[in-house]
């Protein structure tokens, strides 16, 4: 070989043995080797794409995310089957961002209907626990239209960038819970001719929000004004679940179930309506008729409902939830070295009471609170290593309690 004959620097070959030899800084490379190197190059990228949409995906079938809820929510099936849908549909949004495809998928934004305690927010923050994105869980009640007393929507996302510790990008692909929605419902029926602050006004600027655009959001939160420096925020990826008790629905589609009934659409008269829980009867224009604009509606596109707690769910609710309110006392107890067990009827008794207080599983945690109280005050650092609580011990420790005088006020 001449002294300065060219040779590529990856195969060694001489100019001569190649069709093409391209020149680099100081290096060559033939046309063979060019070939191999987009061919291992395509090879990589293709495999690198399908890991993540694989690796994504495959954790997140809707029965996988059901079967996730179903460890620490019991009962409400079609909400969990409609809010494991929705997030699933969210992640295959997300993913079709990052191709080229022209068909765009909309924001499946979720509108949970049912009464305080019924698991609202549990549902919320067990799918951000199972995504691992920020939550922001806000109340729709202390929401203003801008320039009145009372929190700018934008503070939803100022909440949101705190729970993402100040990552945008976090943020982005976060979860907002706007918890009590219906009390930003339109009072009455037509649409008012004063200035209604607190109701439609509002519900027009979270329209903004659920719409997908990017904010201007103030990071500390309170008012805007001119000089404050603001962080954007793209909604257009942020999963908003909105909440409410719509109190007096039942009505409103009981009324429309009657109005069905006389009409030509006749099959679902007396006897077919589930009278206990007309609430799965639930519809978009029902809750137009509550008092949300129709705008708002239309971005809370997977409407679902959750039942009433019966005394059953609720029994299921002290013990059977991965970190179910009774596990959480033997835990406490232990901690103190403290054997702690409770009798059938005391389990019984306490979903007795929760109904009677009517606060849903909320009032579950009250009145554990209020009868193991004394032991959880006496039992710390005393010779006692084993409690037992039966009907008679909660009872009388119900009796004494605040809790109790509060329900014969009340
Ligand atoms: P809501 O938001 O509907 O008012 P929450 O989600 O705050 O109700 O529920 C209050 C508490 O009650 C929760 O922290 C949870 O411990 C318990 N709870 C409510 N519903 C359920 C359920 N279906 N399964 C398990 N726990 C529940």
């Amino acid at each position: 070989m001449a002294k300065d004959e060219l040779t590529c620097s990856f195969c060694g070959k001489e100019k001569t043995a190649t069709d093409l030899l391209i020149a680099g800084i100081d290096a060559h490379i033939c046309d063979k080797c060019i070939l191999q190197a987009y061919g291992i190059v395509e090879e990589e990228l293709v495999t690198d794409a399908l890991d993540i949409s694989e690796k994504e995906l495959k954790l997140k079938r809707p029965a996988e995310i059901f079967e996730f809820l179903n460890q620490y929510i019991i009962g409400q099936e079609q909400s969990k089957r409609v809010i494991a849908v929705a997030v699933y549909n969210h992640y295959k949004r997300l993913l079709q961002a990052k191709t080229t495809d022209d068909i765009e998928i909309e924001k499946s934004n979720i509108l949970l209907v049912g009464d305080t305690g019924t698991g609202k927010t549990l549902l919320a923050k067990t799918i951000a626990r199972m995504l691992n994105v920020p939550l922001a869980i806000v109340d729709a009640t202390v929401l203003t239209e801008a320039g009145y007393v009372g929190e700018d929507v934008e503070n939803i996302l100022t909440k949101l960038l705190q729970a993402a510790d100040y990552s945008v990008e976090n943020a982005e692909r976060g979860i907002v819970f706007i918890d009590e929605i219906d009390k930003i419902a339109r009072k009455g029926d037509n649409p008012s001719i004063t200035r209604d602050v607190s109701g439609e006004g509002v519900q027009q600027a979270l329209l903004k929000l659920l719409e997908g655009s990017v904010v201007n959001v103030p990071p500390k939160g309170g008012r805007k004004h001119p000089d404050q420096k603001f962080i954007q925020v793209n909604t257009k990826d942020i999963l908003f679940i909105a909440g409410g008790a719509f109190a007096g629905i039942e009505k409103i589609i009981q009324q429309r179930l009657n109005m069905q009934a006389v009409g030509f659409n006749a099959s679902m008269t007396g006897d077919d309506v589930d009278k206990e829980n007309i609430i799965k009867y639930i519809t978009p224009k029902d809750i137009r008729k509550f008092g949300l604009i129709p705008e708002i509606i239309g971005r809370l596109p997977a409407l679902t409902y959750m039942y009433p707690l019966d005394a059953k769910t609720l029994r299921s609710i002290l013990t059977e939830p991965k970190n179910a309110i009774i596990k959480q006392y033997e835990k406490l107890f232990e901690m103190d070295g403290v054997k702690f067990t409770i009798a059938e009827d005391a389990l019984n008794y306490i979903v007795a009471q929760a109904l009677v207080y009517k606060l849903g599983a909320r009032g579950l945690r009250s009145l554990c609170e209020a009868i193991f109280m004394d032991a959880m005050f006496e039992l710390p650092g005393s010779t006692i290593k084993e409690f037992h609580v039966d009907a008679a011990y909660a009872a009388s420790k119900l009796n004494n309690s605040s809790l109790k005088k509060l329900r014969i006020v009340s």
